[in-house]
């Protein structure tokens, strides 16, 4: 039917959008929706020129390149393909009221043909017209009723869809906001949720400390036992950096073997605490190397601890916690600075 074969193209499109979004990590942003989808639905051959070439080259489709076709593309001079993605949309939409229309159109329909009838029964019939009438009546009410299942259906599907997509969103937010390696917060996702504790914290006073940490001589790690132990190091210390803290602590790894974290509510000796709790632990177990069972040699880190002042940006907030992990660095490592 109609509405099926609009519904089909449109959701098909959609879907493979969502999917390229997904296997690259990408963020869920407009601009990255619309590039995606010119691509996926061959709308646009100089986009897919680009992005293929991209592709061949071995490049990580990220959210930089696919911003930069977003602006070579649609931000001074492609109004009308930027219109087309949104028409594409609205075709789902439309579906849907084709079928209630068409259904209220039944319904009108069946009203009239029940009010001919009632007032021919109110006339004077032989059996033989008040068969005709009956089998009439049925034939139009079986119509109307085929045209309800057929909205029933038609909603159904749409609903349905929009949960899978509605899921599929969901799973790509989360996607682009978690640190593949770690399963913590990614860098660009700790930071927004950082902007917003200070917020917080500047309006209703309440403490809020940041943790900078990272690993001692990672280098000689990597160095000494390859990248793939060096990566198993990072995710053991991001499991226990979960595991010592609260759940309305944030953790985050900031950058190749740097994690930070968000203490909300927590005062300066409260996040020293906390501090010196995941030093001690990393530091106490051994890891084995599995296919030797050597032991690797313990880890250790370093950590800086600062506690907000009222005003302050947080690249300021996060500069004091970054000298204070240089503190502990400078002083031997393998220790907690209390800015
Ligand atoms: P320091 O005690 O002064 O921090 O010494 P370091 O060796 O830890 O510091 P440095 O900054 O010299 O080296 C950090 C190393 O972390 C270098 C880099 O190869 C490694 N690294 C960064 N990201 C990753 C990653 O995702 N996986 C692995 N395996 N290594 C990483
Ligand atoms: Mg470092
Ligand atoms: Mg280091």
């Amino acid at each position: 039917m109609f509405y099926n074969k609009l519904l089909s193209e449109a959701k098909g499109n959609l879907k493979k959008a969502l999917e390229f979004i997904s296997e690259h990590h990408l963020p869920p942003t407009p601009p990255c929706y619309m590039v995606i989808y010119e691509y996926v639905a061959g709308k646009n051959k100089h986009i897919a020129e680009e992005i293929d070439n991209f592709i061949s080259e071995n490049n990580r489709v990220d959210i930089v390149f696919i911003n930069a076709l977003y602006d070579n593309f649609y931000t001074c001079s492609n109004v009308e393909s930027m219109n087309e993605f949104y028409v594409e949309i609205e075709k789902i939409l439309m579906a849907v009221l084709t079928q209630t229309e068409l259904t209220g159109n039944g319904i009108t329909d069946y009203n009239q043909t029940l009010q001919a009838h009632l007032l021919n029964l109110k006339r004077k019939h032989n059996s033989e017209t008040i068969g005709r009438i009956v089998m009439e009546l049925i034939q139009s009410t079986e119509v109307a009723r085929q045209s309800m299942v057929e909205l029933q259906s038609c909603l159904d599907s749409v609903k349905e869809e929009a949960k899978t997509l509605r899921e599929q969103i969901e799973k790509i937010k989360k996607e682009a906001a978690t640190d593949l390696l770690t399963g913590l917060l990614n860098r660009r996702s700790f930071d927004a949720e950082l902007a917003e504790f200070i917020e917080e914290s500047c309006n209703s006073g309440v403490e809020l400390s940041v943790l900078m940490i990272d690993i001692d001589y990672f280098k000689q790690i990597n160095d000494t036992y390859g990248h793939l132990i060096g990566d198993e190091v990072l995710q053991f210390l991001g499991k226990n950096i979960k595991k010592c803290i609260r759940g309305t602590d944030i953790a985050g790894r900031y950058g190749g073997e740097e994690f930070s974290i968000i203490l909300p509510n927590t005062p300066l000796c409260g996040a020293r605490q906390v501090a010196e709790t995941i030093r001690k632990t990393v530091k106490k177990i051994r890891l084995v190397k599995k296919r030797t069972n050597e032991y690797l040699p313990s880890i250790t880190i370093s950590v800086g601890v600062t506690m907000y002042r009222k005003n302050e940006t947080k690249e300021d907030f996060l500069d004091r916690a970054d000298s204070a992990l240089y503190k502990s660095k400078q002083h031997g490592r393998n220790r907690t600075t209390v800015e």
